[in-house]
């Protein structure tokens, strides 16, 4: 039998999702960063919480938090990031070396990121902890550059791929298999595809958000993270530049389509419609690199592309119209 619910244990007896962590602070709203800084100074106290921010943009919000909870002067409890992505992530590692409390203020969302247990430090990824706290003003993130609303519609989109992947390559994954956040990830992608997210930007962030959640009930990346991923990390490495959500976002109905997944080509449309590239065009070396080294960004992780093969995939992607071979 193969279905929905294969391979769903009733009871799980491994228990991964037993005693399951939510966000403690969970603020989501239009013009709500002052109020929810306020809130941030009525639970840590004042003076006890780093904030970092970015050079540009980020640091106007970055200081208007800061002045409202104040410089630390003693322990620091707890280190709120306020940016983009790299702010984010260095936020969450310095929280954790601190053994402090970590709070995502975006001002972006332009990947899950924003709300994950994970951190990425020179292009790899680490498994830190649920953050305590995610902040989002609509009104800031909703006006950010274009780009970074549609890199983060990619991100949202591809938790559809790497969730159904996982569903069937599960048995021959090394990481313990969760049907509930695969189930919370294939959801709010679905979800994605009624909305624009540029007219809704909080359908957006509440996907991100709920795929960041499935990161932490699942123990691992891997609900967000498949064949799509592995394919993102490799262009990354010959340095083709793209935003990682864009790359991502762009081979996510190849492999729906080699998953078996048969509305691929409405999610192809949808991102299409919104402004994603319809093709790639590498040079045929620059192509067998990608796609053959596309394994080896985490080796660990059994997807479609270690199933059929990398040539087979490559094939796949230049009949589909994908990739243009020059
Ligand atoms: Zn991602």
């Amino acid at each position: 039998m193969g279905g929905f619910l294969d391979g769903f244990e009733v009871g799980n007896k491994k228990g991964i999702e037993d005693g399951v962590r939510f966000y403690s602070i969970l603020d989501i709203g239009r013009g709500i960063l002052e109020e929810s800084a306020y809130r941030l100074k009525s639970i840590f106290g004042e003076n006890r919480i780093l904030v970092l921010y970015g050079k540009r943009k980020s640091k106007e919000f970055g200081k208007l938090v800061e002045s409202i909870v104040g410089k630390p002067h003693s322990d620091i409890i707890c280190v709120v990031s306020v940016g983009g992505g790299s702010i984010i992530d260095k936020g969450k590692f310095l929280a954790k070396n601190m053994g402090a409390h970590f709070v995502s203020i975006p001002t972006l969302i332009s990947s899950d990121g924003i709300a994950s247990p994970i951190g990425v430090k020179y292009g790899r990824s680490f498994y830190i902890e649920l953050p305590f706290g995610v902040i989002v003003d609509i009104d800031i993130v909703g006006n950010a550059p274009r780009w970074s609303i549609l890199a983060g519609t990619g991100d949202l989109l591809s938790d559809l791929s790497a969730s159904i992947d996982w569903d069937r390559f599960k048995e021959k994954s090394s990481e313990p298999y969760s049907f509930i956040s695969s189930l919370i990830c294939k959801s709010s992608a679905l979800s994605m595809l009624n909305f624009n997210p540029f007219k809704n930007p909080e359908s957006l962030v509440w996907g991100l958000i709920l795929s960041g959640w499935a990161m932490s009930i699942a123990g691992s990346s891997r609900p967000a993270s498949g064949p799509e991923h592995k394919l993102s990390h490799s262009l990354d490495l010959i340095g083709f530049g793209e935003k990682h959500g864009i790359q991502v976002g762009f081979f996510t109905p190849l492999f729906l389509k080699l998953n078996g997944y048969d509305k691929w080509n409405d999610v192809r449309k949808y991102l299409t419609n919104l402004g994603f590239p319809e093709k790639i065009t590498l040079k045929k070396e620059q192509a067998y690199e990608v796609f053959s080294r596309a394994s080896s960004t985490r080796p660990h992780r059994w997807t479609i592309i270690e199933e059929l093969g990398w040539e087979k995939v490559l094939e796949a992607a230049v009949d589909m119209g994908f990739i243009e071979l020059v």
